[in-house]
């Protein structure tokens, strides 16, 4: 039996270690080619023009020759107005990419011995940016589709004789929504020689209020390309998809594998890592945030066989591009940002 590919060398590639013990200069290093490809040509964040800014050497900052604008690396960035060294960030970026199931603000901030609320802002900085930068082109070949729900009922009452029926619909929690997942397959490697490129590839999130038929139209017509084939479960709400998909199921009542050979383990393996999170590490999800850690999951999910380094790479690199528009993060704790739910209803 292979070795899973977590346990092999190729996946260590990133010591926090070494990161924690970054000059300030290799740590400064190590962001420029991310963001503008080197330290020379460079793009001031007000007036979007890429040229040789003058370098202010002792404070490690650009002034751009057109508008005057002084500016550091991570200024308009997701990490601009940043109140600690470069070094934290990156200590807490490759914290967040080595937790293979996420990884919660407490931890986080013992980890780097922050304020939990410096970590809560930061992990969620991170979670927004792989939110900004993902890939949303339709899905198409064979695309495995589910939906679990999360928040589903209230706390039971300590009585028997006090507890409601939660399966009546006037009983449920109002919280109760659900997230639903489509997962692009590989392509058959017809000598399945390739481990590193099996399973799915790209994987598509989005939270609803409940996995009903106009949802899962709606989600499949922005997100499937027509004609793909489609494997679900037994639940009639994808019975919709008829029309357009080539649609398979499997009735999970009877079997997890039909003996036609069709599952959606694709979905139901994102699922699993999800609920990992959610019991394991975070405990709690506020609805308002909730796309936020799917899509966390359904990051580290395709890129599972990306080695720590790479992630870390890449990440780091999403975070220098995503914009920081409306200082969105910016007093959170003091509540000036209230952010709203994103939820398809
Ligand atoms: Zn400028």
């Amino acid at each position: 039996m292979a070795q899973h590919f977590l346990l092999t060398s190729k996946a260590r590639t990133l010591s926090p270690i070494k990161i924690a013990r970054l000059s300030d200069d290799d740590a400064f290093d190590l962001l420029c080619p991310l963001r503008w490809g080197s330290k020379e040509n460079v793009v001031c964040p007000k007036c979007g023009i890429a040229h040789k800014a003058y370098f202010i050497s002792t404070r490690k900052q650009w002034r751009c020759k057109y508008c005057d604008h002084t500016f550091s690396i991570t200024s308009g960035s997701i990490f601009a107005n940043r109140k600690r060294s470069l070094q934290t960030y990156l200590y807490i970026i490759a914290k967040f990419v080595n937790a293979a199931k996420g990884i919660s603000s407490l931890q986080l901030s013992r980890d780097a011995d922050v304020n939990y609320r410096t970590a809560f802002v930061l992990s969620h900085k991170i979670r927004k940016a792989l939110l900004e930068t993902r890939d949303l082109q339709p899905l198409s070949g064979e695309v495995d589709m589910d939906g679990t729900y999360v928040h589903p009922a209230p706390r039971k009452a300590n009585k028997k004789s006090d507890r409601l029926d939660y399966r009546l619909a006037k009983n449920q929690n109002p919280d109760k929504r659900c997230i639903i997942v489509a997962r692009e397959h590989y392509a058959v490697d017809a000598k399945q020689e390739n481990v590193l490129h099996c399973g799915a590839k790209r994987s598509l999130v989005m939270v609803a209020k409940t996995e009903s038929q106009p949802i899962i139209h709606a989600f499949a017509t922005r997100f499937v390309k027509a004609n793909s084939r489609i494997n679900t479960d037994e639940s009639h709400a994808y019975e919709v998809l008829l029309p357009h998909y080539h649609l398979q199921t499997v009735n999970h009542k009877e079997m997890y594998r039909s003996d036609l050979g069709v599952t959606n383990n694709q979905a139901e393996s994102f699922f699993s890592r999800f609920k990992r999170m959610y019991y394991g590490q975070t405990h709690k999800m506020s609805n308002t945030y909730l796309l936020n850690y799917a899509n966390e999951i359904a990051y580290r999910e395709d890129n599972r066989r990306k080695s720590n380094g790479w992630q870390f790479n890449d990440i780091l690199g999403k975070c220098l591009h995503t914009t920081n528009k409306n200082n969105e993060w910016c007093g959170y704790w003091q509540r000036k940002i209230i952010h709203q739910e994103v939820v398809w209803q």
